[in-house]
């Protein structure tokens, strides 16, 4: 397993990370901890989770895992997340990593999350005097967090406001071969301030998988769009942690072969695939972002565009749609909208701007009844 330096930390950290939040919790806690132990002998020190994963049996299971690597504690990184919404003042904050502690079975953390933050009051919470990070500076001082990082699905631009703030050590975004070209603003602004970018959802969620026949231009001769989309990642120099949420010890093994043997994409590999989304996926958002601060309504068209793409690609039902769009609002790219699909007023101000000439106004109808069904 290559080895990558988080930011100004200095830390040397695996390329790829263990995601805690693909546990199968059919098989029992111990059972799922042995694949904490295997990723390890495979190379992999770096362990995120949060309160609530796998329905709340993540941060448990890491701590059956954990208790028993204590010998060896010097020689791994864990990292673990709280809400500003869950922790508004610095008690509450305090508490949650005391919590997170005990169930790790840790004495200190190494990175601790200022998690999810979908809107900037989200943030503004988090940082007002006795907040969220007032505390977590007093656990820093105590030795509880060596690392005070923070994980966001806010768009560019915001992201480079907070990068700026110079507040936190490292990033957690949802990066990946589809959506660069969305998000690589952010990406580029944590990685030139000497911040660890740690990259969460390099699969976007599944589709890449279930859909490898439509999106077999992203790949090398011999390669797979999976194994494509696992190497872009882990060879982006700005890119340090990749996270993939594992669920067996063949998961693992497909992923650090794919990620010891990771060639960097030239920039013609991403003229390439830039090409291919732009012309070829004709129906795909590709995340440019042009349509972005033109709707009257507030309403964030690129965001939507890019969850559709899922009808694009996989043809899901209404049914299954209007349930990824429900997780999508409250977890993913639609977490930080200000207004929903029902909201558009037909202006056209989008379509016009769209790079991809897409019928953005007729699939936010759509978006609006599957919104109805929610
Ligand atoms: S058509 Fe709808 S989504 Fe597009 S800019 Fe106008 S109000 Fe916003
Ligand atoms: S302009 Fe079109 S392709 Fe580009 S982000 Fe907006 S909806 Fe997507």
């Amino acid at each position: 397993m290559i080895c990558k330096i988080y930011g100004k930390t200095r830390l040397s950290v695996s390329a790829v990370g263990f995601g805690g939040m693909r546990f199968d919790v059919s098989r029992g806690d111990e059972d799922n901890a042995k694949l904490l132990h295997y990723a390890f002998d495979r190379g992999i020190n770096y362990f995120d989770t949060a309160p609530g994963y796998c329905e709340d049996h993540s941060e448990d299971i890491f701590g059956l895992a954990l208790s028993k690597m204590k010998s060896q504690r010097e020689k791994f990184y864990v990292s673990t997340k709280g809400m500003p919404e869950d922790h508004d003042t610095a008690a509450k904050a305090v508490a949650a990593v005391e919590k997170s502690l005990s169930r790790l079975k840790c004495d200190y953390l190494d990175f601790y999350h200022v998690w999810c933050i979908r809107r900037a009051e989200q943030y503004e919470l988090a940082m007002r005097p006795g907040g969220q990070y007032e505390g977590l500076l007093r656990c820093k001082e105590k030795g509880l967090i060596r690392h005070i990082v923070i994980s966001s699905h806010l768009r560019g631009p915001e992201i480079v406001r907070i990068i700026q703030n110079r507040e936190f050590e490292g990033i957690l975004l949802g990066v990946n071969i589809l959506n660069f070209l969305y998000r690589w603003q952010g990406v580029e602004a944590a990685h030139q301030a000497g911040m660890g970018v740690v990259a969460m959802n390099p699969l976007a969620g599944g589709v890449i998988p279930k859909n490898e026949k439509q999106l077999a231009f992203l790949a090398d001769p011999g390669e797979t769009p999976t194994e494509a989309a696992i190497r872009f990642c882990v060879s982006c120099p700005q890119i340090t942690v990749t996270l993939v949420g594992f669920t067996t010890r063949e998961h693992i093994d497909a992923v650090c072969r794919v990620a010891d043997a990771a060639k960097a994409f030239s920039q013609k590999d991403i003229q390439r695939i830039r090409r291919h989304i732009t012309k070829n996926m004709n129906q795909l958002c590709t995340g440019c972002g042009y349509c972005m601060g033109r709707c009257p309504k507030d309403i964030p068209v690129a965001s939507f565009m890019q969850y559709y793409n899922a009808k694009v690609l996989t043809g899901k039902t209404d049914v299954e749609m209007a349930k990824e769009l429900d997780f999508q609002k409250k977890w993913g790219v639609l977490a930080d909208r200000r207004a929903d699909a029902k909201d558009c007023v037909q202006c056209g101000r989008c379509e016009m701007a769209c790079t991809q000439h897409l019928d953005i106004m007729r699939r936010l109808e759509t978006i609006a009844q599957w919104e109805g069904a929610e």
